[in-house]
């Protein structure tokens, strides 16, 4: 397996510090607001990273934050006459809530900042002792960037090139104006917790620095986050956890391409945003899943309502094939061709090879999604020459193929609307006597219990069977020549 490493610039061979086992760290929100689709591509992307290590027969364990103390916190619950707390609560659970809709595994490990003070502390203690912080006479500790030789090391940034922007932000409370604060002095109204420097709370680089040390043990094998974290976010971990363990922070760092909205990136303080919650109300979390993953994860993503629907689309085509798929190896009346079936069996072995190696190499989701969507046509050109002669192995073969590496992308097919095999009917409309899987036979029950509920002039259960069909994507025709059962 290759991994891009966005501080070497290359892709690495993937070699697990502990063999089998890999640990893992994203960067989690910071829970002032929902969030919104673009902070979704980010965690979308790592679950994907995450499941495919996880299918490939890796160890996983994934350790993700939530930065429930900031400035952007404070500001919202004084805003609305809230505590921090208060607002951290009700966001950090709106968070959670939201993830599983959008079927991102839960963390193993989700460590909140306000309860991470002790460790945090620790650290920063550490590195005073060794010359690489200090407290200055405000009460805020810095971070002595120039004392980290190695500073830059994640985003390729050389100090003198910080120099510019951070003159431009000078405090007389800095030994140098790239110093970066590691604890800061309570404001009078703001939550705070003793410490050694006096009331105050963590600066945002600490916690992840000192969490990933604590939960995984530095070094790991894999840091993530949005490509905006990498500076200065993740070179200030990086050069907190260097400096105070002496051990490496990881091995493989990397990097999402930020979603974008008209050619912008999608942000809350642009104002150009979907929160994942909205988009999750009109469509699946399939088919956002799907529209996201046809990009791959380091690219820009451009999002549009066009596109989604379009992924909404692509679904529904997959989700018939794989029907029709288990429909025609259930009911082939005659036998195989047996050399087509061989041929068509072998597909399903190269779309499974396909599909690994884009994935191997650096997560391709795109590339992997191709191969699915090719295969999806080799299916249904085999339906259409088969007929009613499908081999039952090879066509079964085919539609696990399809659900399971769907699956690998957190992809659950939807419920196919308008080829729904009529033997369910009876089932699903609950109102008709049939449980069998007979097409003709389920079609001719339901009109025999309509026929019958009209003719005792039982309105509201005729009513009622044409709506549970409607629900089903299909329609009750009266014709001349008797009633039939149509997709709508
Ligand atoms: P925040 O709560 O701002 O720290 O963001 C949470 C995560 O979402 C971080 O990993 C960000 O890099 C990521 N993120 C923010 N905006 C976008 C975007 N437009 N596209 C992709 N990822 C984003
Ligand atoms: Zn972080």
């Amino acid at each position: 397996m290759r991994i891009y490493n966005s501080a070497t610039h290359k892709k690495e061979e993937f070699q697990p510090i502990e063999p089998g086992k890999v640990r893992m760290y994203v960067c989690g929100p910071t829970v002032y607001d929902n969030i919104h689709i673009g902070n979704a591509r980010t965690f979308i992307s790592f679950d994907v990273i995450r499941r495919w290590l996880i299918a490939s027969g890796y160890e996983v364990t994934f350790a993700q934050n939530l930065t429930d103390v900031d400035d952007k916190i404070i500001k919202r619950a004084n805003e609305q006459g809230r505590t921090a707390a208060e607002v951290a609560t009700e966001f950090s659970d709106k968070f959670i809530g939201v993830m599983r809709a959008a079927n991102v595994l839960d963390p193993d490990v989700r460590p909140r900042a306000t309860k991470e003070i002790g460790p945090m502390i620790a650290m920063i203690k550490t590195l005073i002792e060794q010359g690489h912080a200090y407290a200055a006479d405000n009460g805020d500790v810095y971070f002595a960037v120039r004392s980290d030789p190695n500073y830059g090391q994640v985003s390729g940034r050389n100090i003198d090139d910080l120099m510019v922007g951070a003159r431009i932000e000078e405090n007389e409370d800095k030994n140098d104006p790239l110093d970066f604060a590691l604890w800061k002095a309570a404001k009078p109204g703001e939550p705070s917790w003793p410490s050694p420097w006096g009331e105050g709370r963590p600066g945002w680089h600490t916690e992840c620095a000192a969490m990933v040390h604590r939960y995984l043990g530095t070094p790991i094998d894999i840091h993530g986050g949005g490509s905006d974290l990498a500076f200065p976010h993740h070179e200030n971990e990086c050069a907190q956890a260097t400096c105070a363990w002496h051990q490496g922070f990881s091995n493989t760092w990397m990097h999402t391409g930020m979603l974008l909205v008209d050619g912008e990136k999608m942000s809350k303080s642009l104002g150009n945003f979907f929160t994942l919650a909205e988009v999750l109300e009109q469509h699946s979390a399939a088919a956002l899943r799907l529209l996201m993953l046809q990009t791959s994860y380091r690219s820009p993503l451009d999002f549009s309502w066009e596109r989604l629907e379009g992924a909404e689309n692509s679904l529904t085509r997959i989700a018939g094939t794989v029907e029709n798929l288990r429909w025609a190896a259930n009911h082939a009346t005659a036998d195989a061709d047996a050399a087509a079936a061989e041929a068509f069996a072998a597909k399903v072995a190269e779309t499974r090879a396909a599909f690994k190696e884009c994935m191997d190499d650096d997560f391709n989701t795109a590339g992997a999604m191709g191969a699915v969507f090719g295969f999806v046509t080799e299916c249904n050109q085999y339906l259409e020459q088969a007929g009613d002669a499908a081999d039952k192995a090879a066509a079964l073969a085919a539609a696990d193929t399809l659900a399971e590496l769907l699956d690998t992308f957190g992809i659950e097919l939807p419920e196919p609307k308008v080829e729904l095999p009529l033997g369910l009917l009876g089932v699903a409309a609950g109102l008709v006597a049939y449980t069998g899987d007979d097409v003709d036979e389920a079609a001719a029950k339901i009109l025999e219990a309509r026929a019958e509920a009209r003719a005792a002039k039982n309105w509201d259960l005729a009513d009622a069977i044409r709506d549970q069909l409607k629900d089903l994507g299909l329609t009750i025709e009266d014709t001349a020549a008797g009633t039939r059962i149509k997709s709508l």
